[in-house]
């Protein structure tokens, strides 16, 4: 099932997830329909709050990347209750999208290299370090669960430069071909 994705300024964007516990019901039906979400909407990456759901839970499919970073063939990889545990101090720019944020497209200054504990979809636990391209992704993914979405790590002439095509999304003036949630400013139950 194709799930809705909230718009930029949706306040449930802005809660902070929570962990994702071993009993949580459904999670294998959960992450079928997060895939498929992320087939239908042509994106790298998708975090569970962007679903509506709080959970410590991204998704992430680096394999569009692959004509310019060979690292990423067959990346497709699921994140639960992830930790970053180390950024190098050497950041780069790159620009990024989010699914959230449709049609903006900025640069972001992001460590160059972390090292991230997470859990997979069978609940085995890794320790795993990435570099360049999958190091930002997943730092995007993560920003989801802290309630961060790339337009906050903007510089000030940046935000302001890109405030009219905020306001358009938040207005539900985009032209996307997958179903999305445009804030009310309230916040709707989680299902
Ligand atoms: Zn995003």
């Amino acid at each position: 099932m194709i799930l809705p994705i909230l718009a930029y300024n949706h306040p449930n964007l802005r809660i902070k997830a929570e962990p994702v516990g071993k009993d949580y019901p459904d999670l294998p039906q959960l992450l079928e329909d997060m895939w498929e979400t992320l087939r239908k909407s042509d994106g790298v990456g998708l975090a569970a709050p962007q679903i509506n759901k709080s959970i410590k839970l991204f998704i992430v499919d680096a394999r569009h990347y692959e004509s310019k970073f060979p690292e990423t063939k067959n990346f497709a990889k699921v994140f639960i209750n992830p930790e970053i545990i180390k950024m190098s101090e050497e950041t780069i720019y790159y620009p990024e999208g989010c699914l959230s944020v449709p049609g903006i497209y900025e640069d972001v200054d992001r460590p160059k290299t972390i090292t991230i504990n997470y859990f997979d979809e069978n609940w085995q636990e890794h320790t795993d370090t990435y570099t360049t391209i999958i190091a930002r992704i997943i730092q995007h993914e993560y920003d989801h669960l802290d309630g961060i979405l790339f337009p906050d790590r903007l510089p000030m002439v940046r935000k302001v430069l890109i405030k009219k095509k905020l306001d358009n999304i938040n207005k539900g003036n985009v032209n996307i071909d997958y179903p999305m949630i445009f804030s009310n400013k309230k916040k709707i139950k989680q299902s």
